[in-house]
């Protein structure tokens, strides 16, 4: 996707234009963009994409926060008379680690769709947060093995299980972006598998964040009979709320907007004109235009 904006074209998370706006750093985003040399962005997601250039800067167009993961922003243009808003991923209510997206009112609004349908609707991050910390309760004695993309939902789930007093296992790869954090003053207590402190903590009960594609039964399994204890398995995404996995629970822990938030973006960004990208928006339409119906 691409804007016209004053005479330039400015590619959203694309290479389309002669300059590009990268609203975060998940690989879906960032994919394309790697060479360009005039990049819209966040210092944090340039530096959590390993992209090494200074943000890019043009006149009528600024960056607001857009939550999701650390250093998300959407991209505010004002072009040839109209403002048009890109919001990239968003996540409206605040998560663990305090980001949230704000709203901007526009003429235009291009907005993400992931979770357009009416069935996405998430608990309270509060009924998630008790939902882990029963879980992790009642399996103290044994491995908990927990699957979380690493870049985003990891150091959130880092935090959660920090403030029930523990320091879970992570990956090299979940490490990098930790760090990175950690830069922007983000601190996250946990322990890198293979250092010398994980190995002491795995000769007990232990919980270890792992990649989506580890968070299976029959790693789990292996797991098990390797170390000789109980083994469970997690996911955290928004998707636990209809899909199915193979792990012995589920949390539905999002760092998107769920369809009450997206409807209510349109509703207040005022804008005449909304596109959607990474879904249909069609239900959100329809739900907007009911609200003002009823007003
Ligand atoms: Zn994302």
């Amino acid at each position: 996707m691409r804007i016209p904006c004053n005479g330039l074209v400015i590619g959203l998370d694309s290479s389309e234009g002669g300059i590009a706006f990268l609203s975060h750093a998940h690989s879906d985003h960032t994919s394309g963009i790697r060479r360009h040399k005039q990049i819209i962005s966040s210092f944090e997601t340039l530096d959590l994409a390993g992209i090494d250039l200074e943000p890019f800067s043009c006149d009528g167009v600024k960056t607001i926060d857009a939550g999701h993961i650390l250093g998300a922003k959407q991209l505010v243009a004002d072009c040839d008379g109209e403002r048009v808003v890109y919001t990239g991923d968003i996540s409206l209510k605040p998560n663990i680690l305090g980001f949230k997206a704000d709203i901007a009112q526009c003429d235009h609004l291009v907005i993400e769709a992931t979770y357009g349908d009416p069935k996405y609707v998430f608990p309270p991050a509060e009924a998630v947060y008790d939902m882990i910390h029963n879980w992790l309760n009642k399996n103290s004695q044994n491995n908990l093995l927990i699957g979380c993309y690493e870049l985003g939902k990891a150091q959130e789930m880092i935090r959660i299980l920090n403030e029930y007093g523990i320091a879970p296992l992570v990956t090299k790869k979940t490490e990098e972006f930790c760090s990175i954090y950690e830069k922007y003053g983000v601190k996250l207590d946990r322990l890198v598998l293979g250092s010398e402190e994980a190995e002491e903590v795995m000769s007990r009960s232990f919980v270890s964040i792992v990649p989506m594609s580890r968070a299976k039964r029959y790693f789990a399994y292996r797991l098990a009979e390797a170390f000789e204890r109980p083994t469970y398995c997690a996911v955290a995404t928004g998707w636990a709320l209809y899909h199915r996995f193979d792990t012995d629970i589920a949390f539905p822990l999002s760092d998107h907007a769920d369809f009450h938030d997206l409807v209510y973006y349109v509703e207040q960004s005022g804008a005449k004109k909304v596109e959607f990208f990474c879904g249909n928006g069609t239900e959100v339409l329809k739900a907007r235009k009911s609200l003002i119906l009823n007003k």
